[in-house]
């Protein structure tokens, strides 16, 4: 029987790869993404190349229903899952003086509120099965701070104890709660900076490239399968030694 994996923000960037890496080692996909219909599609043609099956939910993640229900029909459909990848994210960047109530509660909102939406109704199941893999995309900036960005950054290091709480309460029935922090990755949310703070950042980088999409989701192969049978409640940051 093939696993399952659970994979929001699955239309574009990095949780477009995660899911077309975890149908490459075989598993089944929930993809979840809040778009346009036709945004899950490049998607949808890699996963079923790879031979998995796959069900479609385009909804806010932050929403607390939509995380439960979406929760459901899979659990109804495929009978088990076995992973869920938090990776449904949103910039609103600017510095704190000028951040709106909105800005701040968006990023939290999606970030961190949708993380623990999914993680909250998928750890009954997961309990159950005395089995399950949990990865949340954290950020670097969520262990170091980053100016123009105390929303995203909250909302990171929330999600930093948010893994670290989970991992503590669901580790006795076998299931692990693992963080990954990427550093500076191309994907549209990076495209949007200027070309000097791109430089910036890349003079940063000791192994002198941005990251891509696919070291992500890597990384991720890693923290669901039993290669990582004995780490739970851990930060893996994938930032090309950015951070140290
Ligand atoms: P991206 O290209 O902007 O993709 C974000 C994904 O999240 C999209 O699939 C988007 O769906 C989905 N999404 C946004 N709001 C949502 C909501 N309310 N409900 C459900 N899905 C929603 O971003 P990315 O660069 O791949 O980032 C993915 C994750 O990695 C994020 O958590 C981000 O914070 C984190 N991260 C990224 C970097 C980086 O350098 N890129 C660095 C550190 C951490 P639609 O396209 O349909 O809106």
């Amino acid at each position: 029987m093939k696993k399952v994996a659970v994979v929001t923000g699955a239309s574009r960037g990095i949780g477009q790869a995660i899911a077309i890496h975890l149908s490459r080692l075989g598993l089944n996909l929930a993809l979840n993404f809040y778009g346009k219909d036709e945004d899950i599609l490049e998607t949808v043609v890699a996963v079923k190349e790879h031979g998995s099956e796959y069900l479609v939910f385009n909804n806010d993640i932050s929403i607390f229903e939509n995380a439960e229900s979406m929760i459901k029909e899979t659990k109804k459909h495929f009978g088990q899952i076995d992973v869920l990848v938090n990776n449904a994210g949103i910039t609103r960047d600017n510095l704190l003086m000028r951040m709106s109530e909105e800005e701040f509660d968006s990023v939290v909102a999606v970030n961190l509120k949708g993380a623990f939406n999914c993680l909250k109704h998928v750890s009954r199941i997961m309990l159950k099965q005395r089995s399950g893999a949990i990865v949340n995309i954290a950020s670097v900036v969520g262990i170091t701070g980053n100016a123009g960005q105390a929303n995203y950054s909250a909302s990171k290091a929330g999600l930093i104890g948010l893994t670290k709480s989970a991992a503590k309460e669901l580790a006795s029935r076998g299931v692990r709660v693992n963080a990954i922090a990427p550093g500076f990755i191309e994907t549209a949310m990076t495209e949007v900076l200027s070309e000097t703070v791109k430089e910036g950042m890349l003079s940063n980088i000791p192994l002198k490239r941005y990251g891509k999409p696919e070291d992500i989701a890597k990384a991720v192969g890693f923290l669901v399968t039993e290669e990582s049978s004995y780490i739970t409640g851990q930060v893996l940051v994938v930032d090309g030694g950015m951070v140290m």
